[in-house]
């Protein structure tokens, strides 16, 4: 049990005492010049995870997504992507703003491009038209309640890519969640992907990091779009360290978050007044809405009041995050909490 529940997010999760030793004591040269053994560590670990040749430590996902982004493609160039994706709503316009690159956002049902569209997408050679430089994914999908698309989903997709020689980049910020709540190995998600990210910093714990992985070549000019965007880093191990502890201890446990979002979805359902589609339930992101006026900000500022804190995310709706800093008895507070609030609604 903690003194606060925090449910906004899994970015809130605190580093363990074991990160925290590791990093004191963590063996460090100057990252620029490739001569830091810990990063090195971590960026060898992360590869043989992911099942790519190489990978790079980035300071953030957003890094992370814009690094591939810029080594893919040229200036100019159009990018696939789902409307609801990460990249095109939450990373303050980067691809446009640094990239020069046009967006194609494509509405989805659950965030997955299916193979059909992405070749309906696809732009033909043609003197008037901008190139497709990349189709991007996003494995498990955030603005979807956490869900999760199988291997065989990005495999069809990539397939339709490649045959145009367009690459893939699969923004797998939560990927480790998808690969536990599917039971299947991370790297038969990111065998068909050019490039991948996946972050350290959200439920594997670690305070600060993300990893961007690819063949040898893809991380080679990420090295250097990372140098522009400022993201060159020295003596980083300290990061790094916390970074393969989560990778080595912090994966194994995430069905744990998984349960604990299952369980405050089905609870929450038989609360007045809110819905939940549990069918979205797979990971640990809970989305509910609140249909009754004023409900959605009775419901944040009832829970706050109770020491339960919860994330707007539209008029109507409200999202958890579960990570290993709830536990059981945590999520029996906070449904407590929902209880009371919503006592006599409808
Ligand atoms: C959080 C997140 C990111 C960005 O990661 P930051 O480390 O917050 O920059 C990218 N994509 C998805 C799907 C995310 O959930």
């Amino acid at each position: 049990m903690h003194d606060v529940v925090e449910l906004r997010s899994d970015t809130f999760t605190l580093p363990t005492p074991a990160m925290r030793e590791t990093m004191a004591n963590a063996e460090v040269g100057d990252d620029v010049w490739e001569e830091d053994p810990t990063v090195k560590r971590l960026e060898a670990l992360a590869a043989a995870r992911l099942g790519k040749e190489r990978s790079l430590f980035v300071a953030s996902g957003t890094m992370g997504n814009l690094t591939a982004l810029l080594s893919h493609t040229r200036h100019g160039q159009e990018i696939i992507l789902d409307l609801d994706s990460h990249i095109f709503n939450y990373e303050v316009g980067s691809a446009a703003w640094i990239g020069g690159l046009q967006t194609r956002p494509i509405k989805t049902e659950r965030g997955f491009l299916s193979p059909d569209q992405v070749r309906d997408a696809i732009r033909p050679a043609n003197i008037h038209i901008p190139s497709t430089g990349l189709v991007c994914l996003e494995n498990t999908h955030n603005r979807h309640s956490g869900t999760c698309c199988t291997p065989e989903e990005i495999n069809a997709v990539a397939e339709v890519a490649h045959a145009h020689d367009v690459p893939v980049h699969l923004d797998g910020a939560r990927l480790f969640n998808a690969a536990a709540a599917l039971k299947r190995d991370v790297k038969e998600f990111t065998r068909p992907v050019d490039s991948v990210m996946v972050s350290l910093s959200k439920g594997l714990a670690a305070p600060v990091g993300s990893m961007l992985a690819g063949s040898a070549d893809v991380i080679a000019t990420a090295r250097r779009i990372r140098k522009m965007l400022g993201g060159g880093m020295r003596q980083v191990g300290v990061l790094a360290a916390a970074g393969i502890i989560a990778l080595e201890r912090m994966v194994d446990r995430l069905d744990e978050d998984h349960r604990n979002a299952r369980r405050l979805a089905e609870a929450l359902a038989a609360v007045p007044g809110v819905r939940v589609d549990l069918t979205k339930v797979q990971t640990n992101i809970v989305i509910f809405s609140v249909a009754r006026p004023g409900g959605v900000e009775a419901l944040v500022e009832g829970a706050l009041a109770r020491k339960v804190r919860i994330h707007r995310i539209s008029e109507q709706s409200i999202r958890l995050v579960t990570h290993k800093d709830i536990d059981e008895e945590d999520v029996d507070r906070a449904l407590e909490a929902f209880r009371e609030i919503t006592r006599g609604w409808k």
